[in-house]
């Protein structure tokens, strides 16, 4: 076998079971292509069409104008989101947190202790923010860079969400993975994510008692409810990383943000492999039996860290990656033929 330099520690395998090649249709002529998975992840710029010679997949910068919530939304999220809107209770919950001071505390607070970003204030910053809005097909909500030598990022607000972002996630990480984290942040806001993530937030922070001077909700939080929001919230990561890593179209650059956060140097930044980061989540993975949800719950009592289980969103990342779900939307609809176009 020939060695791969392309991959420090071997070659990464294809998960039994996985279709090693996906049928794609190139949206500039029509025809029909093959395309090898592993090979195309390793740099989805190069994948092109065999009879025009066009590129088959939509690179990073070019608007996925045709992306649905439908196509960014995890199966898990939606399950968990289902069970926990059929609570009773959480419509008089987040009908309490909606319209009240929320927005304007929270605006208050980072307008007042952090740097808005713009087009004349950290530009550099802004433009990545505004590509990575304009790829999914969103207006750029406001966007805050907030001290802090943890690597984070948010989206908060009621009504009007926004994205806070920590300088030392800035500090650390290249252009392509912070847009990335901007991506991922952006997803929550257009999935609808923001104002139940706030209240998890809230939760997370000052607890029941908390949300109940500032809000009076506090006794809406009954157990179940907590329970079912923290859950659902970490499913929302799965559905908020596919929309970073399709703001990318960078495999290894979005598993280099998981790898960050779950320990990344940076004085060791060239060293990181994501390929064995991924053979090591794939480890992680096969070590959990049984029913996978009910494991996550068990690790919800890390609840300060708002993006937990690096690794574990690092493996359902890169098998959606994988996924025939994931090539047919950076390939995009077919345009129509020259002759479909005439008017009548
Ligand atoms: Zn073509
Ligand atoms: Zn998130």
């Amino acid at each position: 076998m020939v060695p791969d330099d392309d991959f420090a520690g071997g070659p990464p395998q294809q998960p039994e079971g996985e279709p090693t090649h996906h049928t794609l249709r190139c949206r500039l002529c029509g025809g029909r292509n093959r395309v090898p998975v592993l090979r195309a992840l390793r740099d989805l710029r190069k994948p092109t069409c065999g009879k025009c010679s066009g590129r088959l997949l939509r690179v990073a910068g070019e608007p996925l104008t045709d992306l649905t919530d439908a196509d960014l939304a995890h199966p898990w999220d939606r399950d968990a989101l289902a069970a926990l809107r059929a609570l009773p209770r959480v419509d008089d919950l987040l009908g309490a947190l909606m319209g009240r001071t929320v927005d304007k505390v929270a605006h208050f607070r980072y307008l007042g202790g952090a740097l808005e970003v713009s087009s004349v204030q950290l530009p550099s910053l802004w433009e990545l923010h505004r590509r990575a809005s304009e790829r999914l097909g969103m207006r750029p909500p406001p966007l805050f860079v907030s001290q802090s030598p943890q690597l984070n990022a948010w989206a908060m607000g009621a009504g009007e969400p926004f994205v806070v972002i920590t300088s030392g996630l800035v500090d650390l990480l290249d252009d392509r993975s912070v847009q990335a984290v901007l991506g991922h942040e952006l997803t929550h806001i257009r999935l609808g994510h923001v104002l139940y993530r706030t209240l998890a937030r809230l939760l997370m922070s000052g607890g029941v008692g908390l949300l109940d001077r500032l809000f009076a909700i506090g006794s809406l939080l009954v157990k179940p409810v907590q329970v079912a929001l923290l859950r659902w919230v970490q499913m929302s990561e799965l559905s908020a990383d596919r929309g970073g890593l399709l703001t990318i179209a960078d495999l290894d650059d979005h598993i280099r943000v998981e790898m960050a956060l779950a320990g990344a140097p940076k004085r060791l930044w060239r060293e990181l492999s994501p390929q064995a980061f991924l053979a090591q989540a794939d480890r992680s993975e096969a070590l959990r039996s049984g029913d996978l949800l009910l494991q996550v719950t068990e690790l919800l009592d890390d609840t300060q860290r708002s993006h937990p289980l690096p690794v574990w969103r690092a493996h359902h990342a890169a098998k959606w990656a994988r996924s025939e779900a994931f090539f047919q939307i950076l390939a995009g609809q077919p345009r129509p033929a020259l002759e479909d176009l005439s008017t009548p």
